[in-house]
């Protein structure tokens, strides 16, 4: 899967996400905070405490199963749902403290693993090796002409979105402010669980979708690419490890197909269904009847 960036042939997929990190610069902002979180992480155990214990799990639950399960990634990026306005702040808000990028970027890169999903221009596939999938394609230093078509080409209709667009601007200034709350009012130790061992352990829940999902597990469906289930990354992120059901039917909201995969982003996603929060929620019954429709 190595590309000349030169050549012409090769599209903007292709150009921004290829070829790996050796023929490429290092983004250090990025490089430096993943480093620095992973240092926090290693730290937090020497300094327990109850409330540390509390922080992490509170923020664990916010910021990855409301901020990137539920939000980014189910109604983000693949449109599952629609979220009522307040709630959809609350979310929002909740995807850009998980600190895994501006919610664009999230979406775009996204989005084009389910449009490339490993084969040519996928972001992260385990082909291009398991580390490389896991967290290392986010290493490198790419273009940002490029990066700019790529958002106009990929996520056109969240350019339009008031709320993804306030937090797209404003997403470095709230994890600054949750850290400093958590110093300023909790102490080190708040600090240390409640943002850096939470952040790290949100981040690897996450990465573990784009690498263990893509190498280890079952097929419920037969799709063009390697996805699989897998029921202990379904569990330690909120149901969605049952990931080849998901490349199966990107746009359903609920990624548990069968009665044993738990899926507790469904289950909150239920929730607000019930409480008319979220409204036109697809379910994959309904997606998948959807396409035979479209498909006759
Ligand atoms: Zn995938
Ligand atoms: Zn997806």
């Amino acid at each position: 899967m190595n590309v000349i960036v030169t050549d012409l042939s090769v599209d903007l997929e292709t150009a921004y996400f290829e070829p790996k990190m050796l023929n490429r610069p290092i983004n250090w902002p990025t490089f430096g905070a993943i480093g620095l979180i992973h240092v926090g992480a290693l730290i937090a155990p020497f300094y327990f405490s109850w409330q540390g214990l509390v922080c992490l799990i509170t923020l664990y639950c916010y910021t990855g199963c409301l901020g990137i399960t539920f939000c980014y990634h189910r109604m983000l990026t693949h449109r599952g749902f629609k979220l009522h306005t307040v709630a959809k702040w609350f979310a929002h808000l909740a995807g850009a403290l998980a600190l895994q990028g501006r919610p664009l970027d999230w979406a775009m890169s996204h989005r084009i693993h389910h449009a490339r999903s490993d084969q040519e221009g996928d972001p992260h596939s385990p082909l291009d090796g398991n580390w490389w999938s896991h967290f290392l394609w986010l290493v490198p230093r790419r273009k940002r002409q490029t990066h700019g078509l790529l958002i106009a080409k990929y996520t056109p209709d969240l350019l339009q979105d008031r709320c993804c667009i306030f937090f797209n601007r404003t997403y470095i200034f709230w994890n600054i402010l949750l850290g400093a709350a958590l110093l300023g009012f909790g102490g080190l130790s708040c600090f240390l669980w409640g943002f850096c061992l939470r952040t790290a352990m949100v981040w690897h829940m996450t990465w573990l979708i784009n690498s263990a999902t893509h190498i280890w597990g079952y097929r419920n469906y037969t799709t063009s690419d390697q996805s699989r289930n897998l029921w202990w990354v379904a569990l330690v992120t909120f149901g969605e490890g049952w990931h080849n059901n998901h490349h199966a039917q990107p746009t359903a909201a609920y990624h548990g197909h069968r009665w044993w995969e738990l899926d507790a982003t469904g289950w909150v996603i239920s929730i607000c269904k019930i409480l008319r929060i979220a409204t036109k929620v697809k379910s994959p019954k309904l997606v998948a009847s959807k396409s035979q429709a479209q498909s006759v």
